[in-house]
């Protein structure tokens, strides 16, 4: 795998040291990958040791009941755009920083404004309360959708647990599988659009 996670697109942030220990304590900078217009974005909270050695969001064991996830809903990863509120992974596992997220940010809202999804997907508490600011009991409002300023403009985001969440907790896994559903369905990406709405976004219905 490459520096750069094997991308190529123009949103790739090759080099920050806004966050001075985490550009010490980082193997790469893990940037976003899928495509650049992308109508569903999955935003998740930062990279952990997998993503940190192989350069891509989401490729450990998270990533691998978020493949699942978006395979029963009949997407495919490639179809989709995967980032993360911070882009070094923090040490030891530990959530990022407000100082963190907020140096990170503008990197985030370049992705999102050049993207104009459909819809973003908030994986986790974490990225839920830094886009909505405020916050949220992940456990109870997952599934919900809400507007969000986020960059330049207003965007719909779709509320759901971390997919490590259900490694915990098995009882999270079907709620987490129905989040991942219905983001394809308002997204209009994926098999699920060709039956419910021809591919068609269903935002407006909601
Ligand atoms: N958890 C995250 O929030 N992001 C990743 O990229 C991997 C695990």
């Amino acid at each position: 795998m490459s520096e750069s996670g094997g991308l190529d697109d123009d949103l790739r942030v090759p080099t920050c040291e806004r966050c001075p220990a985490l550009a010490e304590s980082r193997s790469r900078i893990v940037n976003g990958v899928g495509p650049t217009d992308a109508d569903l974005l999955f935003v998740g909270e930062a990279p952990g040791a997998t993503e940190d050695e192989e350069g891509e969001p989401f490729v450990g064991r998270s990533g691998d009941v978020l493949d699942e996830a978006l395979s029963e809903a009949g997407l495919d990863r490639a179809d989709v755009r995967i980032t993360n509120c911070v882009r070094c992974r923090p040490p030891d596992n530990r959530d990022p920083t407000g100082e963190e997220l907020a140096n990170c940010r503008g990197h985030l809202d370049a992705e999102v404004d050049r993207l104009a999804p459909e819809l973003i997907v908030t994986l986790g508490k974490v990225p839920s309360e830094h886009l909505l600011g405020r916050s949220v009991a992940i456990t109870t409002e997952a599934g919900d959708v809400a507007d969000a300023r986020i960059g330049g403009a207003s965007r719909r985001v779709l509320l759901s647990v971390h997919p490590a969440a259900t490694l915990y907790d098995r009882s999270q896994r079907e709620g987490f599988i129905n989040a991942i559903g219905r983001a394809a369905e308002l997204s209009g990406v994926g098999e699920r659009s060709e039956d419910g709405g021809g591919g068609q976004s269903r935002l407006g219905e909601f």
